[in-house]
C-alpha cells in the first residue's frame, strides 16, 4: 500500500517537473521590436555643438518652485530668448505661441492633413538647496561639462528631453528636411509644480482647437543597464501608462485636555494603529496588466531560477508577488503604493490635541482609482472614529496605450537605431509627469528619455551630480531626429 502511495508521488512529482521544464523551454519573450525592422536614416550630429549648447542651457536656474521671485521668472524667460537665438532655424520654420511661459512650436508637415505628433519635455528643474552645495562635484548651475559628461541641476530631468529635441530639429532643418506630418513640440516651465500653468494651460489653448494628436512622447522612463540585476543587456521601458496620485487626510478625534489626566484613548494613540494597520496592509496588487507585460517582456532573459519562475506563474505566482514587492521599485510597479509623509497632532508639550493628523500619500495603480484606495483604507483602519479624507485634487491613473500602434514601432525603431541590443518593453511610469495633460490631446501617450541609466544614477533624480553623458546626449538627438525622419505621411 504505502509503497503504491510513494510511486504514485513520485510519478505526480515526474510529471510537474516535465511540465516546469517544457513551460520553461517554450517560453518567450513577446516581441516588440517592430515587424518592419528596416533600420531609419543615419543622422550626422554636432556633439561639440550639442555639449555646449546642453552646459549652457544648465546655467539658467528655472526653478518652478521659486518662479513666485522676478528675478527667478527672468531666469525662464531668459531661457526663452536663448533658445531663440540658439535655434535660429527652428524659430524661422516653426509657428511659435506661448501658454504662460510654455512655448508650443508647430512644424507644418508636407501633408497638413494627416494626424499630428506631439513631442515634448520640461525646462523647469528642481531646487538645488545650499545645504547640499558642497556635496556636489561641479556647482549645480555652472554648466560644466567634463570629458564624458555635462553636469548640473535639470540635465537628467528634463532639459536632455527640451534641447534634444531642439538639436535634433535644428539638424534636421540645416540639411533642407521637413516632416512628412505635422510635429507640435510643448516645453513645460511648472513640470515640477503639477503642470497646470505650463503643459496644462497648452493643452486647454489646443483641445479648444480640436487638435487630437496620434500620440504624444515625454519624459518618464530611460534604458535601464544594470538596474534589474540578471539581466543581460539594458532594458529599454517605453511606458505607456502612469500612476495616478491621491493624498488622504486620516483624522483620529478626541476630546484633548491636560496632559496629567490622560483618558485610555488618544487621538495620537488612535492615529498610531491606524497608520500601523496602512502600512502592514498594502493595497492589493500583482502581476496584471501594464506590469505584466512589462515582465512578461524582460522575463525570459534571466537565469534560469528566474525563468522556471516567470513560465510557470500558475504555481509560482505569488512566490514571485512576495519576491517583487520586497523591493521598493517593483513593488512600486505591482501595486498602488501607500506612503505616510506628514503627521500633525498637539502643538504643545503638556496639551492632549482634540486631532492628529496623518497625511498619506499614494500613487495609485491603473488597475485601482480614488474610490477604491479609499474605500480599502476604511476598510483597513476599521475605525469609525477615523476619518479619510481626499486632500488637494486628485490625479487619475492614465490609460494604457498601445504597445502596437505605429507610434510605439516607431519609437521602438529609433530606440534601437540609438541604443543598439537593448530588450525593449513597454512600461509603467510609477511617478507623474506632464503627460497627465497631454493625454488628454493624444490618441496614445508614450513616456521615454533616450539616455542610459545605471544603479547609482536613481539617486541623482532630483538629487546631488545630476549628470548626463555625451555619448547620451549624442543618442539623444539621434533619436529624435530619426523618428522626425520616420514619420509616414
Ligand atoms: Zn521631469
Amino acid at each position: 500500500m504505502i509503497l503504491r502511495v510513494l510511486k504514485y508521488i513520485g510519478l505526480a512529482l515526474l510529471v510537474l517537473v516535465v511540465i516546469l521544464a517544457v513551460k520553461t523551454a517554450l517560453y518567450k519573450a513577446p516581441d516588440y521590436a517592430p515587424a518592419d525592422a528596416a533600420a531609419l536614416p543615419d543622422v550626422t550630429v554636432d556633439v561639440e555643438r550639442i555639449v555646449a549648447n546642453m552646459a549652457e542651457a544648465v546655467t539658467y536656474e528655472t526653478v518652478a518652485q521659486h518662479l513666485v521671485d522676478p528675478l527667478v521668472k527672468g531666469q525662464f524667460t531668459g531661457f526663452l530668448e536663448w533658445i531663440e537665438q540658439t535655434y535660429p532655424g527652428v524659430h524661422a520654420s516653426m509657428d511659435r505661441e506661448m501658454a504662460n511661459l510654455t512655448p508650443i512650436y508647430k512644424w507644418t508637415g508636407k501633408n497638413p492633413e494627416a494626424q499630428p505628433v506631439l513631442m515634448t519635455g520640461h525646462y523647469d528643474v528642481v531646487p538645488a538647496p545650499d545645504a547640499e552645495r558642497d556635496r556636489w562635484q561641479h556647482p549645480p548651475f555652472a554648466g560644466i561639462a567634463d570629458a564624458d559628461f555635462v553636469w548640473g541641476r535639470g540635465t537628467i530631468d528634463d532639459k536632455i528631453g527640451v534641447i534634444g529635441l531642439l538639436e535634433a530639429a535644428e539638424t534636421l532643418i540645416s540639411k533642407g528636411f521637413q516632416p512628412e506630418r505635422t510635429i507640435y513640440f510643448i516645453f513645460g516651465h511648472d513640470e515640477e509644480i503639477g503642470g497646470q500653468n505650463g503643459a496644462g494651460a497648452a493643452v486647454e489653448l489646443l483641445r479648444a482647437r480640436g487638435v487630437q494628436m496620434e500620440w504624444s512622447l515625454d519624459e518618464g522612463s530611460m534604458v535601464l543597464d544594470d538596474v534589474l540585476p540578471g539581466l543581460p543587456a539594458p532594458v529599454a521601458s517605453i511606458n505607456v501608462a502612469e500612476k495616478g496620485y491621491v493624498t488622504l487626510n486620516i483624522t483620529a478625534k478626541s476630546t484633548g485636555g491636560h496632559s496629567s489626566l490622560p483618558p485610555a484613548d488618544t487621538a495620537v494613540g488612535a492615529l498610531a494603529v491606524a497608520v500601523e494597520r496602512l502600512m502592514a496592509n498594502p493595497v492589493p496588487g500583482g502581476l496584471t496588466d501594464a506590469t505584466a507585460d512589462f515582465f512578461d517582456s524582460v522575463a525570459p532573459e534571466f537565469g534560469l531560477v528566474e525563468r522556471v519562475l516567470f513560465a510557470n506563474q500558475w504555481l509560482f505566482r505569488p512566490v514571485l508577488e512576495g519576491i517583487l514587492s520586497g523591493s521598493g521599485p517593483t513593488n512600486a510597479m505591482l501595486r498602488t503604493t501607500t506612503a505616510p509623509t506628514m503627521l500633525q497632532a498637539s502643538l504643545t508639550e503638556n496639551v492632549l490635541p482634540t486631532e492628529a493628523v496623518a497625511v498619506v500619500n499614494f500613487r495609485i495603480h491603473p488597475r485601482d482609482t480614488v474610490e477604491s484606495v479609499v474605500a480599502h483604507v476604511e476598510a483597513v483602519i476599521n475605525n469609525p472614529e477615523v476619518e479619510v479624507t481626499v486632500r488637494g485634487e486628485p490625479t487619475l491613473p492614465s490609460p494604457v496605450s498601445s504597445s502596437e500602434s505605429e507610434g510605439f514601432q516607431l519609437l521602438a525603431q529609433a530606440t534601437l537605431g540609438a541604443f543598439g541590443d537593448v530588450i525593449l518593453v513597454p512600461g509603467l511610469t510609477v511617478a507623474g509627469t506632464d503627460t497627465k495633460h497631454f493625454s488628454k490631446i493624444s490618441d496614445d501617450s508614450y513616456r521615454f528619455n533616450p539616455m542610459t541609466f545605471g544603479p547609482d544614477d536613481l539617486s541623482r533624480i532630483h538629487g546631488i551630480n545630476e549628470r548626463v553623458s555625451i555619448a547620451d546626449l549624442e543618442r539623444a538627438v539621434q533619436f529624435y531626429a530619426q523618428i522626425m525622419m520616420g514619420l509616414d505621411g
